[in-house]
């Protein structure tokens, strides 16, 4: 990694992940994961909503690294729920702009309202983060959200993909936009030695599943 993308962890990232964080775990579970990976943070005053970059990758994925360690078993379901909490804090920020994104899918096929959402998603990320390569690519009715220099997981080795916050994010953001229980797989981590990590949603199969509610 290079030093441009030390220290490059958004405040407003860091705000949303530990407000999820609060709301999974709640006051007193927050404040001992925050103590027990030794962060300088402090739940009362929280970083404000901006897209500064002051936390360090490795801080930030320590903390989820903590919570995984911590509860174990269920580590990776919390930080599933982690995630998808976190997309209900950005969804409660911006009300206006999530309900006339809603009306204009309500036309819209359920894989067009999925590859919208995951566009929409990259498209936030580039902002924030211009140094990391992220993609969309769509293949064999599948769609993957690709990113490289991922946060989330970054610095660590796992013998398996460990970006269990992405993975929720990105299913629940799909479950906004489709109203459906839609499958996200992280298929390819860098914590396992990829070259990128990979979240892959199975848009063919879950075809037939799909009703459009309007
Ligand atoms: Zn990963």
């Amino acid at each position: 990694m290079d030093s441009e993308n030390d220290a490059a962890v958004a405040k407003a990232q860091f705000r949303h992940t530990l407000l999820a964080i609060r709301q999974v775990l709640g006051e007193k579970g927050a404040k001992d994961i925050v103590q027990s990976a030794k962060l300088d943070v402090k739940l009362a005053s929280l970083p404000p909503d901006n897209s500064d970059r002051t936390f360090k990758e490795q801080d930030y994925a320590h903390l989820l690294h903590t919570i995984e360690v911590t509860y174990g078993e269920r580590g990776p379901q919390i930080l599933n729920r982690i995630g998808k909490e976190s997309l209900h804090i950005i969804l409660r920020d911006q009300p206006g702009l999530m309900g006339t994104a809603k009306r204009v899918m309500s036309l819209w096929s359920p894989e067009q309202r999925i590859e919208f959402i995951l566009e929409a998603i990259i498209d936030t990320q580039r902002k924030t983060y211009p140094q990391t390569e992220i993609w969309l690519e769509g293949k064999d009715g599948k769609l993957a959200y690709i990113e490289q220099n991922c946060i989330v997981c970054y610095g660590r080795q796992s013998p398996k993909p460990v970006c269990y916050l992405t993975t929720g994010f990105i299913s629940e953001a799909i479950h906004w936009a489709t109203e459906k229980e839609i499958e996200v797989k992280e298929t390819a981590c860098t914590a396992a030695g990829d070259a990128y990590c990979r979240c892959t949603v199975d848009t063919a199969i879950h075809r037939s599943n799909i009703t459009l509610s309007d």
